[in-house]
């Protein structure tokens, strides 16, 4: 197979999906999920047995399992349990170290078996040094799908999740149940102020219930008019304006405190429309996926239809409810795949992208899940999604696009490896013959074939081009045709389609990795791009080239060393309109080579 990347079949179903028939059992792509153990010390938290925990969900019929770790604390934040024990290491700092690779095997190892998710739970400890901390462990934590943000220390260094005992002292140092919650929630709220470009969401929002019940402006947030409802509503607000989700933690009830965060600030939640993810927090093997069904009916009950979950820290949407679970796995994954695309459309810093600033619409073949998703504004007849973001668009789609049956231009066979493609452009552009649209298939044999169409010069100077071309590398070209006039192959048969971005129609099947370009319609632009990949030993082995009046746009299909694709791009940028990198290959076992 020479290592064809596309090899696109779709995510076998769990097996426990189609045992049931249409019936689903409940399930939730968590979020603040399973935690991983320390491995070192007397005090246990968490689960080592991470394989046990992968085949427990594997067993339950999950189609993923998603991990989390706590951010090691400082040595001056410490739980009572630490001090009496007098523990003369940082907690968790060795296995934290090692969290990113072992995960990345885990994820490698299992990934034709259940997708493997997971992030780190940040722990918040104030500014000034607890801040830079903070900063260098995400550095540490390159590459994890998400970001949560947790305050579990008060500024007093007393955790609000430790003892009765510990929480008591803080409540007498502050006075008053009040005063316990307000200091808590200015803590929340200055967190989201120095973290908001970082985290995902934000952790399990009224904790301190676990040992002093939220007073009434905490539980009612809606109805409240005093300091604490207004900070709570001020902290939602927050997340909204940041694009972080709100933790819906299912661990409350398993500790009697019910879930975090009660219903009074969800109906707020909803109403401002933050987005919610959704995790167990769990801490043992016998708890996978025990709080699923509770979560469900919860959230339900409260008017959800949807939720987040963050693959890569990009937002994948999934719809709440029990009906039609193949039909709905089989429509989410075509959907978070158009956001993982989408999410990196123009986004060169790869940074955390913001759920609300995407919107999407549904073709008619989708209908059924626009409610769910609150979007009704239609796109088309079949089974294709439109999506929307800080003005680019991608259209993506069941169908097969349609190729021209007519098209006249020059037609080459050649080599599959990098650089031949950037050679004939380039003798294109020393002629000075401008690309006005372009068709490359992989044939998957070794060789590729290529359709071009040219303007602004004559039919001499093309099959001037071609001759150089010939004398230039002969062996590279099977074929070189520079008057062909006929039909154009059908693209490759795939799981879905890309069909537009920027509302230009560029349809291709999609590739693990990719490249979108926008820049001048004017001789040498491709030959620039193309250069800049095949320098990089980066091979080209699909491309659609087109032009709105002055502008070119192209989607190319590449296969390289994934920092040598960014490193090309990041030559080239200054000179391009828009030039992004979409790769979806690091992070969806389905695209896996
Ligand atoms: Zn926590
Ligand atoms: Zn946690």
């Amino acid at each position: 197979m020479a290592g064809y990347g596309r090899k696109l079949y779709r995510r076998r179903l769990p097996t426990l999906y189609s045992a049931m028939g249409t019936a689903a059992p409940d399930f939730i792509w968590e979020t603040h999920g399973i935690h991983t153990g320390t491995i070192v010390g007397p005090i246990k938290h968490g689960i080592d047995d991470i394989d046990g925990a992968i085949e427990r969900s594997i067993e339950l019929g999950h189609p993923a399992v998603t991990f989390i770790i706590h951010t090691p604390r400082l040595t001056t934040f410490r739980y009572e349990a630490e001090e009496r024990l007098g523990l003369k290491f940082i907690r968790g700092d060795s296995a934290f170290a090692d969290y990113v690779a072992l995960m990345k095997g885990y994820k490698r190892r299992y990934a034709d078996r259940i997708e493997v998710h997971y992030g780190i739970e940040l722990e918040w400890q104030g500014l000034g040094l607890g801040l830079t901390w903070s900063r260098a462990k995400i550095e540490q934590m390159l590459g994890v799908d998400f970001i949560v943000g947790s305050v579990h220390f008060s500024a007093e260094r007393i955790p609000y999740d430790g003892s009765k005992e510990e929480a008591e002292r803080l409540l007498r140092l502050r006075g008053s149940p009040e005063a316990y919650w307000e200091g808590y929630l200015d803590e929340v709220l200055t967190m989201l102020d120095a973290w908001g470009e970082y985290i995902h969401a934000v952790g399990h929002l009224d904790l301190p219930k676990l040992h002093v019940p939220a007073p009434e402006d905490v539980r009612e947030p809606m109805r409240g008019s005093g300091p604490l409802a207004r900070k709570l509503r001020t902290i939602l607000w927050k997340l909204s304006d940041k694009g972080i989700a709100l933790d819906v933690n299912l661990s409350g009830d398993a500790k009697g405190c019910g879930i975090y965060p009660s219903e009074g600030i969800l109906m707020l939640t909803r109403e401002i429309g933050v987005s919610i993810c959704v995790g167990t927090d769990c801490h043992a093997l016998a708890d996978i996926g025990r709080l699923y069904s509770r979560g469900v009916a919860y959230l339900e009950g409260l008017g959800f239809s949807r939720y987040l979950s963050f693959s890569r820290g990009r937002p994948q949407v999934h719809i709440l409810g029990r009906d039609e679970a193949p039909e709905r796995a089989d429509f989410e994954s075509v959907l978070n795949t158009g956001y993982s695309l989408i999410a990196q459309l123009d986004n060169p810093s790869r940074r955390k992208v913001d759920y609300q600033a995407i919107s999407i619409s549904l073709g008619e073949k989708y209908g059924g899940f626009r409610e769910a998703l609150g979007s009704h504004v239609p796109a088309g007849e079949g089974a294709s999604i439109l999506l929307r973001k800080d003005g680019h668009s991608l259209l993506i789609g069941r169908e097969a696009p349609e190729s021209p049956d007519f098209f006249s231009g020059i037609y080459f066979k050649h080599r599959d490896r990098p650089g031949t493609l950037a050679l004939l452009v380039s003798v294109l552009a020393s002629e000075g013959v401008n690309i006005d649209s372009a068709y490359l298939f992989n044939k998957g044999d070794g060789f590729g074939e290529a359709y071009i169409s040219v303007s602004g010069c004559s039919q001499e100077r093309v099959e001037n081009a071609c001759e150089f071309a010939l004398g230039t590398n002969a062996e590279s070209f099977l074929e070189l045709i520079p008057d062909y006039a006929g039909s154009i192959p059908s693209p490759k048969a795939s799981s879905f389609y890309i069909h537009a971005i920027d509302d230009v129609e560029l349809a291709m099947p999609p590739a693990a990795q990719m490249v979108h370009s926008v820049h001048e319609d004017r001789p040498g632009m491709l030959f620039v791009l193309l250069a800049a990949l095949a320098a990089r030993d980066v091979n080209v082995f699909d491309l659609r080239l087109t032009q709105s009046p002055g502008i070119g746009h192209a989607l190319l299909a590449v296969r390289g060393e994934s920092l040598a694709i960014q490193l090309a791009l990041a030559s080239i940028r200054p000179e391009f309109r828009h030039i992004s990198y979409l790769s979806l290959g690091e992070e969806r076992g389905e695209w896996a080579r």
